[in-house]
Formats: C-alpha cells, sequence, structure tokens
C-alpha cells in the first residue's frame, strides 16, 4: 500500500491551500473532500483579494486548476470515516467507501458545522438574506433594514454593535431566549435599535430572499436580511480520538505553525481558528499547516 507523506482531511480553502504548498514542496499528499463546504450556500464570496465577489464552487474549481500542476497530489473525493495512528508516524485512514490509505502526517482541515437559531425555514435564506460574518457580507446589506436574529446572550450584543457600523436600519431578535441587561437595552435603544423579544413564527420570503418577519404575538416586521449567530460542531469526532485537544472556542488547539497537541497532526481552517471565519484565514493556515508538515518530514528524513 502506497505510504503518502501527508493526508489532508478537507478540500476547503484550509485543505486546499496545504495541499497546494506540499505540491510545490514535492511531497506525496492525498487529499480527501467529501464537497460540503460551509459555505456552500452562499452566491458569493466576499473579502479574499483577487477573488472578491467569486462563487465557492469556482473558487475550488480554480484551486483543483492550481492543484492539478502538482502530480504528487491526489484529490480524493469521499468522507474519511475513520483513522487510527500506529507508532511514531503512521496514519491509517478508512473512507466511507471502505478503503484504507496510509500517510506519514496528516492535517485536519474539516471545516465545522453551524446550528442555526431555531426558527421554521431558516435555511432557506440563510447565504442569500441572512449571513453570520458582517465582515463576509456587510457591504452588500449596508444601508439595509436589517435584523439580528440570535439566542445567544453572550454573542448577540456585540453583534448588534458590529452590524450597526453597516446599517443603522435595525432590529434584533432573541426569538425568546434571554434578555438584555439594562445597561444594554437602553444603549440599544439610544441607537434606535428596536428589540423583539418574543418567538419568531416564520419569516417570510420570495425566492430566498427575506421581506419580513413574523413573530408569535402576530406582529410583523419587514426586514430584507441581516445576521445570524449560531452554534457549531466540528463535523467528525476523530481529532478527539486521536488525542488532539480542544481550544477555549472548542475548535482543535493548534501552535503558531498549525500542530495539535499530537505529533503529526496539524490543523488549519475553520475548524482550528473558529473566529475570524473567512477564506483567506483558512487559506493562510493551510499554508502555514503545510510548511510545519514538510519542516517535519524533513527533520525525520536528512
Ligand atoms: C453563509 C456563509 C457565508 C460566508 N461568506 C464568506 C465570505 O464572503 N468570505 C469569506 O472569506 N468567508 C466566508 N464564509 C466563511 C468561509 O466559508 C469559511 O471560513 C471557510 O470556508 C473555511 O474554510 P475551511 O477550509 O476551514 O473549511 P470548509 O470551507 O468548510 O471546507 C471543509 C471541507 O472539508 C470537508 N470535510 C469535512 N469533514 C470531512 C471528512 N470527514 N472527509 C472528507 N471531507 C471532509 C467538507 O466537505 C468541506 O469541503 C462564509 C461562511 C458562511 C457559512
Amino acid at each position: 500500500m502506497k505510504l503518502y507523506d501527508c493526508a489532508i482531511i478537507g478540500g476547503g480553502p484550509a485543505g486546499l491551500n496545504a495541499a497546494l504548498v506540499l505540491g510545490r514542496a514535492r511531497r506525496s499528499v492525498v487529499l480527501f473532500d467529501d464537497n460540503k463546504a460551509r459555505n456552500a450556500v452562499t452566491l458569493e464570496s466576499h473579502g479574499f483579494i483577487t477573488r472578491d465577489g467569486i462563487k465557492p464552487e469556482e473558487f475550488r474549481r480554480l484551486a483543483h486548476t492550481d492543484m492539478s500542476k502538482y502530480p504528487s497530489v491526489q484529490l480524493v473525493r469521499t468522507k474519511v470515516v475513520d483513522m487510527v495512528k500506529r507508532g511514531h508516524s503512521l496514519f491509517l485512514i478508512q473512507t466511507s467507501a471502505g478503503d484504507i490509505f496510509q500517510a506519514r502526517t496528516i492535517i485536519l482541515a474539516i471545516g465545522l458545522k453551524e446550528k442555526l437559531p431555531s426558527i421554521t425555514g431558516i435555511t432557506d435564506y440563510y447565504g442569500t438574506s441572512l449571513f453570520s460574518c458582517p465582515y463576509c457580507d456587510g457591504w452588500e446589506l449596508r444601508d439595509k433594514a436589517l435584523a439580528v436574529i440570535s439566542e445567544n446572550e453572550s454573542h448577540r450584543y456585540s453583534m448588534v454593535s458590529t452590524v450597526y457600523n453597516w446599517s443603522k436600519d435595525l432590529i434584533v431578535c432573541t426569538n425568546g431566549v434571554g434578555t438584555f441587561d439594562g445597561q444594554q437595552r437602553a444603549k440599544l435603544l439610544s441607537r434606535g435599535v428596536r428589540i423583539f423579544e418574543q418567538p419568531i413564527a416564520a419569516l417570510k420570503g420570495k425566492n430566498n430572499r427575506l421581506q419580513k418577519i413574523v413573530f408569535a404575538d402576530g406582529t410583523e416586521v419587514a426586514r430584507i436580511g441581516g445576521f445570524v449567530t449560531s452554534n457549531w460542531y466540528l463535523p467528525i469526532r476523530f481529532a478527539e480520538k486521536l488525542g488532539c485537544q480542544l481550544n477555549a472556542s472548542g475548535g482543535l488547539a493548534i501552535d503558531d505553525y498549525g500542530k495539535t497537541t499530537v505529533d503529526h497532526v496539524y490543523s488549519a481552517g475553520d475548524a482550528a481558528t473558529i473566529s475570524p471565519a473567512q477564506l483567506i484565514v483558512a487559506a493562510a493556515g493551510g499554508s502555514k499547516a503545510a510548511m510545519s508538515v514538510n519542516a517535519a518530514l524533513n527533520h525525520m528524513d536528512f
């Protein structure tokens, strides 16, 4: 069975950039991806210099074209379901198809998954009218009638104050979960931000474009978009099974060069960083992790 220098799990910007750097370093790489990117719901991605406004699938197509110049990089479009470490630096990786691959090092670039506020139909608008990152999508929503929808008491006030930078026509909806303290409430009202603490019954719109929020008490407020705060989780558990520790935000703990707490296991992108979650940050993390992997392999082999 072939022994790869590195197996990268996840083909988003983090994993793709790691594969590019390792391919250019003449390393044999297998990149696994089951194509369930976090931003697949969006029409355009913003804030990546030279790629501002690019469609997520076009970003990946261009990345695959770049990678294809390096014959030692192999893309396997399938899900990794398990992984075990044998000895000092041998990993056995199992795919959902039942195939086993071997690698000397691992980069976990698996991204993260989100749990949106519990409102029926919210996914119809997530990525088209509702977003999670004002730096990614605030510009397109500037000066529009917006809502912050957040069931998260510790994050929603800061989300409101951030979104206020892009639009002053702002309401905040708790969907019936938690409240604001007196100081926050006074500040929000002084800024003209209306507070809706009753549950949301429905989001209404056309063609995935939000038009209004309907509350359980019958109140209706016209809104064309906004931002949500989500809960999130790592999509796989095998990182923890390998013994990788988590950081304070619940992502994989890494050092400045992408190394996890387990020898020869690295991580990059949203899975480790959690926030800020951006394509360019993920890609930079992938690049750093790849250089660390190459340095470790050089150290073992030289
Ligand atoms: C609605 C929305 C809009 C956004 N807009 C922007 C924007 O405009 N600009 C911006 O910079 N950022 C934006 N982001 C954030 C951006 O999408 C993420 O920061 C970025 O995708 C993280 O890259 P990543 O490589 O870490 O993870 P991902 O892009 O999520 O890629 C992870 C990949 O790993 C694969 N994977 C996971 N587990 C396995 C496994 N077990 N086996 C095989 N494959 C696996 C997944 O299928 C996926 O393809 C947005 C996010 C959302 C949710």
